[in-house]
């Protein structure tokens, strides 16, 4: 009676013991999955803060430039591109760092410095060809993987590219325009109609960094 007892414990502890390893071996498995495609996600992430970056880096050069032309319009406009595309690149630094990663900012390259409304029609130029591949893949990617939150900050680096585009194209129609840009998300906007929340992200009107 007890061997059968001590049989019967074993076959028990046996059981158990495969259904732990078993157990186990799927969750890693998926664990080591989940990680490869948040590489490739925080890959896409880097690219975009690599490449905001450099535009900031670029515009704040057209921004001197503008001031040393006396172009205060065209000025704020370059700043306030500046300090949005540093806002998206923080947010994608942010995003990586949450899914595991490390941020890579570009090392300094070469800038390119024309007169200012070289500067405009190259910044423009640049966007438009740039708009329709960039992001796109990796909005995909990051939604088809279930990650929202990094799916959202290339939604926000897209939004931003578009908006860029469409502020610049509108720069002759009004004289001594001013910008806003959202702090959280880096939308843009020239003040003449502001909206009272960021469409993108809902922060309030008020808190919007203004460039007048
Ligand atoms: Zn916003």
């Amino acid at each position: 009676m007890r061997i059968r007892s001590m049989l019967i414990l074993l076959l028990f502890a046996v059981a158990a013991g495969m259904l732990v390893r078993f157990g186990h071996v799927p969750s890693r498995a998926s664990r080591n999955a989940r990680k490869a495609s948040w590489n490739e996600i925080i890959a896409d992430l880097n690219a975009c803060g690599r490449q905001k970056h450099l535009k900031a880096v670029q515009h704040v050069h057209f921004a001197e430039i503008a001031a040393s032309e006396n172009r205060p319009e065209a000025e704020r406009l370059f700043r306030a591109l500046a300090f949005s595309e540093r806002l998206q690149e923080q947010n994608c630094a942010a995003a990586i760092r949450r899914l595991g990663g490390k941020y890579l900012p570009p090392r300094p390259g070469a800038l390119f410095g024309g007169a200012t409304d070289g500067n405009l029609e190259r910044s423009i130029q640049a966007e438009r060809r740039n708009y329709n591949r960039q992001h796109e893949a990796g909005i995909r990617r990051a939604m088809s993987r279930g990650n929202r939150y990094a799916a959202r900050t290339l939604v926000w680096a897209s939004a931003a590219d578009l908006r860029t585009i469409l502020l610049m194209e509108a720069r002759s129609e009004t004289q001594n325009r001013a910008f806003a840009v959202c702090p959280v998300c880096g939308n843009l906007y020239a003040t003449e109609y502001l909206d009272r929340y960021c469409p993108f992200c809902l922060t309030d009107g008020e808190k919007f960094v203004r460039f007048e």
